[in-house]
C-alpha cells in the first residue's frame, strides 16, 4: 500500500538512503532540509526515478512555525501523513564537557531534543486517531552513544540521544492507542558526512573495525532499518529501540 512519509534531514546520508529506499515501494515522500538545497533536490531524483513521488522542504526543525509549515506543505502535496522520521541530528568537534561552551550546548541539544521534539508532537497530532489521524508510524533517530556515553567527544550529543530513547518509550505507550506506533533505531558508526562535521571525516572507518562485525554500517543499513519500521511489516512492533550498530 502507498504510504506518505516525512523525513527531517531526507536529503544526506541517512535520512536519504531511507527517503530513496522508500521511493523505491512506490511511496511519496517529503525531503526536509537545513542549508543544503542542491543536496535536497539530488535526493527528490533519485527518489523519482526509484519509482515514488518526492518534493523537497526546507525547514530547520528548532523553528516551531517551520516545522508546521512543513508538515503543512507535506500534505499538501501528498494528503494524510502515514510516517515521520525524526531523522535531523547534528554532532559538533570532539570535546571534553569542561572545554563545551554554552552556544554548542544549545546548538545541540536545540537540534537533536528540541527539534525532534516538536516534530514527534505535529505528528502526534496529525497522525492520532482522535484528533483526526489514520495512525501511522513514527522513526526517532538514536544513538549507540545513548548507552556509550561517547566521553571526551560528545556527551552533549550522547546525552540528547539519550532524549530520543526516552521519547520514545513515553510517547510509544501515549500513542499506541491512537493507532500510531513508535519506534527508534540506535545506529552506530555509520559512514555519512556527519563524522565530518564533527571534525573527524574518516572516523566511522577508523573506529569501525573494532567493532564486531569489523567494519562501518552503510546508510542504506540504516535505511532498511527505518523502512521496515514504517512499513507494515512491523505491525506489532512499538516502543523498541533497535540497534544497528555491527554488535558495537
Ligand atoms: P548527516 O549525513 O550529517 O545528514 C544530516 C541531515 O540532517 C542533513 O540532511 C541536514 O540537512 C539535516 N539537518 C541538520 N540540521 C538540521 C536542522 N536544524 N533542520 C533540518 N535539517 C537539519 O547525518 P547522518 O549521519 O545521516 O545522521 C542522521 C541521524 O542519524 C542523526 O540524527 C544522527 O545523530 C543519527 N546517527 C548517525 C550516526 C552515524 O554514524 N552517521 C550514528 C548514530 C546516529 P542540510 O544538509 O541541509 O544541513
Amino acid at each position: 500500500m502507498s504510504k506518505v512519509i516525512l523525513i527531517t534531514g531526507g536529503s544526506r546520508g541517512i535520512g536519504r538512503a531511507a527517503a530513496i529506499q522508500a521511493g523505491t515501494r512506490g511511496w511519496s515522500v517529503a525531503v526536509n532540509y537545513a542549508t543544503n538545497a542542491s543536496a535536497a533536490h539530488d535526493t527528490v531524483a533519485r527518489i523519482e526515478s526509484a519509482g515514488g513521488k518526492a518534493i523537497a522542504i526546507q525547514a530547520d526543525v528548532t523553528d516551531e512555525s517551520a516545522v508546521i509549515a512543513m508538515f503543512d506543505a507535506t500534505q499538501a502535496a501528498f494528503g494524510p501523513i502515514d510516517g515521520f522520521v525524526n531523522n535531523a541530528g547534528i554532532v559538533a568537534p570532539g570535546a571534553a564537557l569542561a572545554d563545551m561552551d554554552l552556544a554548542r550546548l544549545k546548538r545541540v541539544f536545540d537540534t537533536n531534543v528540541l527539534g525532534a521534539y516538536l516534530g514527534a508532537r505535529e505528528a502526534a497530532r496529525r497522525m492520532s486517531v482522535t484528533r483526526g489521524g489514520k495512525g501511522g508510524s513514527i522513526v526517532n533517530l538514536s544513538s549507540a552513544a545513548a548507552r556509550l556515553g561517547a566521553p571526551n567527544e560528545y556527551v552533549d550529543y550522547a546525552g540528547s540521544k539519550g532524549a530520543i530513547d526516552t521519547l520514545t518509550i513515553g510517547l510509544s505507550k501515549e500513542l499506541g492507542p491512537q493507532g500510531v506506533r513508535v519506534n527508534a533505531i540506535r545506529p552506530g558508526l555509520i559512514d555519512t558526512e556527519i563524522h565530518a562535521s564533527g571534525g573527524k571525516p574518516d572516523r566511522a572507518a577508523v573506529l569501525g573495525v573494532q567493532t564486531p562485525l569489523g567494519r562501518p554500517g552503510s546508510a542504506d543499513e540504516v535505511g532498511e532499518a527505518i523502512v521496515w519500521l514504517l512499513s507494515d511489516a512491523s505491525s506489532y512492533v512499538t516502543g523498541a529501540i533497535i540497534d544497528v550498530t555491527g554488535g558495537r
